[in-house]
């Protein structure tokens, strides 16, 4: 890994238990969740590589092109605000002294297996930053311009009231961003925007579109390993054949399309897309 350049991960909730059940919210939800063990694993893969995890201060230092200043990092990431990401993963990051970055859709706190208000403002700000997911987890790109700005400014205002201390990063919800997006995003105070877009950081976008590979259930500590180096070409081949169907079909129905694939009756609660 060269210096000043690094890969993104983003986790969703990390659970005690090996097997764990999200009823109604189905494979969808459980197919990006990690358990406790694996997250550990995850952890110890990143220690062996040398790694460290990037902090607020040596990802802007990464962005600004800082190499000399800043060794090999990852950078580590929560979406949605799951309790589990909150109450499990990052005390056993804590313990290692690691940083992180937790993404939290408003409307969803508190609620179940949502971590809650008391929980957030435990988190330690020296090494986790809290930044927003938006308010209802829409997909910003299908939203009128007035919505749009009404996710980001209100999930923004909500997280400021809730911590005391001023909220600029954003991570897309499902990725789903473009233009419009970026711009309302701008003029609505967040400085950094984190996006689902496959690579290795800094992107072309740069602080606009910060590149993360999502960590499922099934990802193992050969393919982190081979992700750690930089190596996501077997991802983005996969993205790129996904990638025409959503293109063509546009995103609420090749979220639909994606859910019959996985199995999944169509209507239930759906809380993310990768
Ligand atoms: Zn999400």
């Amino acid at each position: 890994m060269i210096p000043g350049r690094f890969i993104a991960l983003v986790y969703h909730d990390v659970h005690p238990e090996d097997a764990f059940s999200y009823g109604r919210l189905g494979r969808s939800a459980t197919m990006y969740h990690v358990s406790h063990r694996a997250f550990r694993s995850h952890l110890d893969v990143i220690e062996g590589a040398g790694l460290r995890c990037l902090d607020e201060a040596a990802m802007r230092d990464c962005l600004a092109g800082g190499r000399t200043r800043t060794g090999p990092g990852v950078l580590l990431s929560f979406d949605d605000g799951w309790r589990g990401a909150v109450e499990c993963a990052a005390p056993a990051l804590a313990e290692r002294g690691m940083a992180a970055f937790f993404f939290i859709t408003t409307d969803f706190v508190g609620r179940r297996f949502f971590a809650t208000t008391d929980a957030l403002r435990r988190l330690d700000p020296s090494l986790f930053t809290i930044g927003s997911h938006g308010v209802t987890h829409r997909m910003l790109s299908g939203l009128s311009s007035d919505a749009i700005h009404a996710e980001l400014a209100d999930s923004r205002s909500r997280l400021e009231d809730l911590l005391g201390r001023p909220v600029t990063y954003l991570s897309v919800p499902g990725g789903a961003t473009d233009r419009r997006v970026l711009d309302i995003a701008a003029a609505v105070g967040y400085d950094h925007v984190f996006t689902s877009a496959l690579g290795m950081n800094p992107t072309a976008d740069g602080r606009r579109g910060i590149a993360r590979i999502g960590v499922k259930q099934d990802t193992t500590p050969a393919t982190l390993r081979r992700w750690l180096t930089g190596d996501v070409r077997r991802e983005r081949a996969r993205a790129a054949l996904l990638g025409v169907p959503k293109r063509v079909l546009g995103m609420r129905t090749y979220s639909r399309l994606r859910r019959l694939l996985l199995g999944e009756a169509v209507g239930r609660e759906h809380v993310f897309e990768p």
